[in-house]
């Protein structure tokens, strides 16, 4: 089961650019999308399957369900602590920024009393849906 802490910032950036596309992306892309050398993003995918989160085939490197899961997981976790940082004060930009510290950081236990705390919203102050079952589903 994926669980947060256990992905980088850098690993989020590389889940990202490759969830971004429709189909899968060679290296050769994700390396000019991501303005690093080949060689470097061979050797972050190689990790990154490695971890069971992306996926090589002939056509290039997708995400895997546990990826897929981690980085949804991760979304739902800046949406929560954005939501909460709204409430507290904070403006929505500040409250996105500040989140974005956050999200890979938060265990899900936390987050799971936090969006309780907050009274269950259904989405973040950009209006993207919170919905994650392994943080909505249980107190
Ligand atoms: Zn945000």
């Amino acid at each position: 089961m994926v669980d947060l802490g256990d992905i980088t910032v850098r690993e989020l950036e590389y889940l990202r650019a490759i969830n971004d596309e429709d189909s899968p992306i060679s290296i050769t892309s994700l390396s000019r999308k991501l303005g690093r050398s080949a060689s470097s993003v061979y050797e972050e995918v190689n990790h990154l399957v490695s971890k069971g989160l992306v996926c090589k085939g002939p056509e290039g490197v997708y995400l895997s369900s546990d990826g897929k899961m981690l980085l949804e997981l991760v979304d739902n976790s800046h949406r929560i602590i954005e939501t909460w940082l709204v409430s507290l004060g904070f403006s929505v930009d500040e409250a996105c920024r500040l989140a974005s510290k956050m999200e890979t950081t938060m265990p899900i236990e936390v987050l799971r009393k936090l969006y309780e705390k907050i009274g269950r919203p259904r989405s973040c102050p950009h209006g993207k849906p919170i919905t994650f079952s392994m943080v909505t589903n249980k107190a």
